[in-house]
């Protein structure tokens, strides 16, 4: 059975751009999973401490076979592969990879807690959730057009698409 998940992208050190440029090939090589698309890339203020560059984040809808717990393995060694290190809390990172929604379901273990807790209060992730799916809602019904209205603003800026590198083999 194949369910339609949204993962989030972030980034805001070595690249970033490139970063997640890079991350969105692989998440679409995962074992039983296909890219359905890709959001625009996003630039905006970090999160938390504000002493570190800004971000530059996006989404992607996959359609996958994965069990959440096996995608969430995935996203953590892609992480690794992206030299990810855990310095501090919300601090600066290579990559960040974070399941979002996982169809209608609803999952909170100590482990994985989906729909993420902090959608609501990021439109760093709302507006690349909304430029996948206008009509994208969660589990409990909250269209995510709505949530975004009512969501702090972080200064979002739109970047340009990536110019994909010929000689990359991504
Ligand atoms: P935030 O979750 O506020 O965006 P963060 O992304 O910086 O913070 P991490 O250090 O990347 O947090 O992850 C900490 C832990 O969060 C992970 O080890 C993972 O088990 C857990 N986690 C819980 N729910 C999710 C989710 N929906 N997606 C990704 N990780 C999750
Ligand atoms: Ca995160
Ligand atoms: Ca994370």
């Amino acid at each position: 059975m194949k369910t339609d998940a949204f993962i989030g992208l972030g980034s805001n050190l070595e690249n970033p751009a490139a970063q997640l440029a890079r991350a969105v090939a692989e998440l679409a090589s995962m074992p039983g999973t296909v890219l359905v698309a890709q959001s625009p890339f996003y630039a905006s203020r970090p999160v938390g401490p504000q002493d570190q560059p800004d971000f530059v984040n996006g989404a992607v809808w996959l359609s996958t076979e994965l069990a959440p717990h096996t995608l969430l393995d995935h996203l953590q060694k892609i992480e690794q592969l992206h030299d990810r290190k855990r310095l501090r809390h919300w601090g600066p990172r290579t990559l960040d990879l974070d399941l979002l929604i996982f169809g209608a379901q609803t999952l909170d273990d100590e482990r994985l807690t989906v729909p993420h807790p902090e959608l609501p209060n990021r439109d760093f992730v709302l507006q690349p959730l909304l430029d996948l799916n206008p009509d994208i809602t969660l589990p409990n019904g909250s269209p995510v057009a709505q949530l975004r209205q009512r969501c702090p603003d972080n200064h979002l800026r739109k970047l340009p698409p990536v110019a994909r590198d010929p000689a990359s083999p991504w």
